[in-house]
């Protein structure tokens, strides 16, 4: 499948450990990329200062959904089930 025009999900649930252009640590969870465009794209789309971690998330029904609501539930609960414990 392909990434939804507008959706930027996997750009906000997610927690990205390595720098970030405007996030040198990383994002936590739930906090939207400094990145991500108010049409929710990418700013920073194929340069190489996007992080690893954005290239190797690709679409799938299952993460995606068929909504920006569903994706970010989902996201959400990925988030908790690979957060380490305290
Ligand atoms: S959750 Fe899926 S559809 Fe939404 S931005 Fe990420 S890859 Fe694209
Ligand atoms: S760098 Fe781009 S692809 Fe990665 S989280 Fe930020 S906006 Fe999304």
């Amino acid at each position: 499948m392909n990434c939804r025009d507008g959706c930027g999900a996997c750009c906000t649930a997610p927690s990205i450990c390595s720098p970030i252009p405007g996030m040198p640590d990383g994002k936590p969870a739930g906090v939207r990329c400094v990145q991500l465009g108010d049409d929710n794209r990418c700013r920073i789309f194929g340069k190489p200062e996007r992080p690893p971690f954005c290239g190797g998330l690709q679409p799938s029904e299952e993460m995606c959904g068929t909504s920006r609501e569903q994706a970010i539930r989902w996201l959400d609960e990925l988030e908790r089930a690979t957060a380490p414990a305290n």
